[in-house]
């Protein structure tokens, strides 16, 4: 859920630049029936008229995947390269009813004024096409968000971080570098792209039946380098899904397939001999409803893989995703399916930067603060640490909502603004507070009770109560039925009650709900929601 915002002037002048939009992907055990988050944008929404632009990094979700559902509330004009405009496009034809976003196509390299801030994008490698860190020039200095980065010498797709242009900026005077801290924790260097390139192309060629590899969408120099290595052995590619058809069709339009062969829509697997296939695949986080869950469960409706077939897990599972993966994995496996994944061969790298990259981003930029960003408070810390240590003078440690005062001046945190998610449930946005997904979260751990029980003028009961319950086990330890104890609960309340209190509804609904409530926990352990609706006749 990436967003940043810059201000510049004093508090009551002062201009924003929002550095992306991103959205995160709630897990399902702890938020039921949610699966996107947006950031609480609430900050900026109520200055949104001293909001400049929006300005893109690159089109990775969690950076431009809460603009199509956040820019009503903010209608600032937004910047961004071809290829990232082509995926909003793309992604708003998708939702009816999007909005008309005011996007505006940069060219990297180039500047872009808006109001005290001058914007230049400075091209880096990732693992999407045209991806940039950001110069932003300020009367008060010049600050590199570097965005999502590594250093890729032979990136496959698309131009590298210029070392030139970083100690370009370096030579310039940096204030301040806000840089990514996703993979600080781990030594060295990642590997290339073009390393990756080269073993899925060896083990398309040596595969002895199908081929089918599930990689992230949005690595268009991995559905190139696959789609060269098939073409190497005269194999067809077969696109299967929704996200990768979007994005091979964008990759498209901006040249980044030039010169492969045509791809084939899923309809064409049936026809192609099983030595002459390689299958491209989404669902590589186990999403139940992407191709390859469904293809694992032999269930989809033109692509089956049988034994002897080759899958390759081009892709790093996320954290939080390891159960549906190994369950696709297993799957596969018992039906006699080959599966390869990144522990055992050079088939994915990440698009960011390890410490000896990190190293050299500081050694070329050589800023008076450094601000770590992107990850969690373990990579932050470790980043802090290592900043320190690359002799930067000033680290500041900022999480979500803090604001930092980089000049004029000593570089500190000089307060904290919301700055809390969002979630999108069915086909609404709702905030932390709300109490449905804590609600929901109950009801799944301890399941309800409904009652209705309808007393007369005279505080007697007119005819029996109806009692509902869902999630509740049938039986107890020594076998009663949980259905009777609530009955017996119930009875024995009413008849405990005084005719005046079974006047008082509120009253029985709370000395009912009590007794439910009681004597279940006394047989189960755990206590149901319980609902009690007195009617009076
Ligand atoms: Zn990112
Ligand atoms: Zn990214």
């Amino acid at each position: 859920m990436n967003a940043a915002l810059y201000g510049f002037g004093p508090e009551r002048r002062r201009k924003w630049i929002l550095v992306d939009c991103g959205m995160g992907f709630a897990s399902e055990e702890h938020m039921p029936g949610v699966d996107l988050m947006y950031p609480d944008l609430s900050f900026i929404e109520q200055r949104s008229e001293d909001l400049l632009g929006i300005i893109i990094t690159h089109a990775h979700e969690d950076h431009i995947g809460a603009l199509v559902e956040m820019w009503p509330r903010l209608r600032a004009p937004v910047y961004a390269t071809r290829f990232a405009v082509g995926l909003v496009e793309t992604r708003k034809l998708s939702e009816p009813g999007a909005p008309k976003i005011e996007l505006n196509e940069i060219v990297p390299g180039n500047r872009l004024q808006l109001g005290p801030f001058s914007v230049e994008y400075v091209p880096v490698s990732h693992s999407i096409p045209e991806s940039n860190a950001l110069a932003i020039r300020t009367p008060a200095g010049l600050v590199v968000h570097t965005g999502d980065w590594k250093i890729d010498p032979t990136p496959y797709l698309g131009g590298t971080t210029e070392e030139a242009a970083f100690r370009a900026l370096g030579d310039e005077g940096v204030l301040a570098l806000v840089c990514d801290s996703t993979n600080v924790v781990r030594d060295g260097v990642s590997p290339s792209e073009s390393d990756v390139a080269a073993a899925l192309k060896d083990l398309i060629a040596d595969a002895p039946h199908r081929v089918a590899i599930t990689t992230f969408a949005s690595n268009v120099a991995r559905i190139r380098a696959v789609a060269e290595a098939a073409k190497a052995c005269g194999r067809e590619v077969v696109v299967v899904g929704r996200a990768m058809d979007r994005v091979v069709g964008v990759a498209d339009d901006c040249g980044y397939l030039s010169g492969l062969n045509e791809f084939n829509p899923p309809q064409a697997y049936g026809y192609l001999d099983r030595s002459r296939v390689v299958a491209l695949l989404t669902g590589s986080q186990g999403e139940p409803r992407a191709a390859l869950s469904r293809i694992a469960e032999d269930e989809h409706p033109d692509i089956a893989l049988s034994a002897g077939d080759r899958v390759i897990f081009s892709s790093r599972t996320i954290p939080g995703n390891e159960t549906p993966v190994n369950a696709i994995i297993n799957n596969l496996v018992r039906r006699g399916i080959e599966v390869i994944t990144d522990r055992t061969h050079l088939v994915h790298v990440s698009g960011h930067p390890r410490k000896d990259e990190v190293a050299r981003m500081y050694a070329w930029t050589r800023p008076q603060v450094a601000v770590p960003v992107h990850g969690e408070d373990l990579h932050l810390a470790v980043h802090a640490d290592f900043a320190r240590k690359q002799g930067v003078p000033n680290v500041v440690r900022a999480r979500n909502g803090t604001m930092v005062r980089l000049a004029p001046g000593q570089p500190e945190v000089i307060e904290h603004v919301p700055a809390g998610r969002l979630y999108r449930d069915g086909d609404v946005i709702i905030g932390q507070a709300d109490k449905a997904i804590p609600e929901r979260r109950k009801l799944a751990f301890a399941g309800i009770v409904s009652v209705a029980i309808a007393i007369d003028q005279r505080g007697e009961l007119s005819g029996d109560p109806a009692v509902e319950h869902m999630g509740i086990p049938e039986r107890t330890r020594s076998g009663e039925t949980f259905a009777e104890l609530i009955d017996d609960a119930i009875a024995e309340t009413l008849n405990g009650l005084p005719r005046a209190r079974r006047r008082d509804p509120e009253a029985v609904e709370q000395a009912v709900s009590r007794a439910i409530r009681g004597v279940i926990r006394a047989h189960w352990g755990k206590k149901p929601a319980c609902h009690v609706l007195v009617v009076e006749v």
